[in-house]
This record gives C-alpha cells, sequence and structure tokens, in this order.
C-alpha cells in the first residue's frame, strides 16, 4: 500500500517502480455531484525511458452513483485496466511548432508537468472513461413523474388523484348536492 500518490519522476529507478494503492477513495473521494468514489484499490507499473514514462495499471471499486431518472442513489462497480505514454510538457511545447496540428498518436500522449505524475489523475480519469453517457439504477427505471413527483418505480403516478381530491373536487362535491 502506498499512500503517497505524487511521484516524483527523478525517484523513478531503471528497473521501474510498482505501486498498489488500496484507499482510493481517500484522494478521490467524489469524482463530480453524481459520482463518488465508496472505495477503490489499483496499481501502477511505471518505467521510465529517456524523458518517456510508460505507465500501465489497473483500478477497481465501487461507485455509488444517481441515477438520471428517479434521482435514487445506486451502487456500480468499477473496473478497468490501461496504460499511458507520458512525456515532459516542456519539451512538447518545444517541438509544437505554430502550424502543426496534433496527429493522432500525439493526441494520446500525456504530458507531466514539474518533473510529478499525479496518480489520482490517471485513475480518476479511467473511472470517468467507465462511466456510461446516461447513469440508470435499473434499464428500465420509469422516473420521477413531472406532475405529482411520485418515484414511479416504487409507486403509481398520484395525478389523477390529486385532481379529484384538489380544491376542485370539493366544487364539484358542491355541484352535486
Ligand atoms: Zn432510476
Ligand atoms: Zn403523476
Amino acid at each position: 500500500m502506498s499512500s503517497e500518490t505524487h511521484i516524483h519522476v527523478s525517484d523513478i529507478p531503471p528497473e521501474g517502480l510498482f505501486l498498489n494503492f488500496s484507499e482510493l477513495a481517500k484522494v478521490i473521494p467524489e469524482i463530480d455531484e453524481y459520482c463518488s468514489v465508496s472505495h477503490a484499490d489499483g496499481r501502477l507499473e511505471i518505467h521510465k525511458s529517456a524523458s518517456e514514462i510508460k505507465i500501465s495499471g489497473w483500478v477497481r471499486g465501487r461507485l455509488e452513483l444517481t441515477c438520471d431518472r428517479c434521482l435514487n442513489s445506486f451502487a456500480s462497480d468499477v473496473e478497468t485496466s490501461f496504460f499511458y505514454l507520458l512525456k515532459p510538457s516542456r519539451e512538447f511545447h518545444r517541438e509544437l511548432k505554430p502550424d502543426h496540428e496534433l496527429s493522432r498518436d500525439e493526441i494520446d500522449v500525456y504530458w507531466y508537468e514539474d518533473g510529478e505524475i499525479r496518480a489520482e489523475d490517471l485513475f480518476r480519469e479511467q473511472i470517468v472513461l467507465q462511466l456510461p453517457m446516461r447513469l440508470l439504477c435499473s434499464p428500465g427505471c420509469k422516473g420521477i413523474c413531472p406532475g405529482c413527483g411520485e418515484d414511479l418505480n416504487l409507486s403509481k403516478c398520484r395525478c389523477k388523484e390529486a385532481k379529484n381530491h384538489g380544491p376542485f373536487a370539493v366544487l364539484a362535491g358542491i355541484k352535486t348536492v
């Protein structure tokens, strides 16, 4: 277990650096307001050659998500492996010419700044990449009725009922007397 998530490039030995992280929820408790990390662990294997850094790793854990339709929270497991190629940001800026367009390969390259790699940024990004476009507690979630606000997964819409027992129901009753 490593509690230090900021890795200094100068600390990477020739044989590589192998790090296990068992309490990632402490460093990335929240992805955004709809997604928090209940617990997660991960591993990084870091190799340095000249100025390039190759990182392979994995992250797995449990997320607490908010359903887009019914706003209830639900748990979801996440597990993924990944690979990064990093170059120092200074080198990149020097190479970049004014009319230079990024090639596909270059877009996949990441840059580290100040001689430091922030492991939590890599893990956070990998978790974000695993999130679906729509967060749903189940594929068939019925959501919340916009009229009565009832969670339609748990109970029936009360819109009709509200009409029968609303202020106009009293008037209707008077009429019939
Ligand atoms: Zn839902
Ligand atoms: Zn309703």
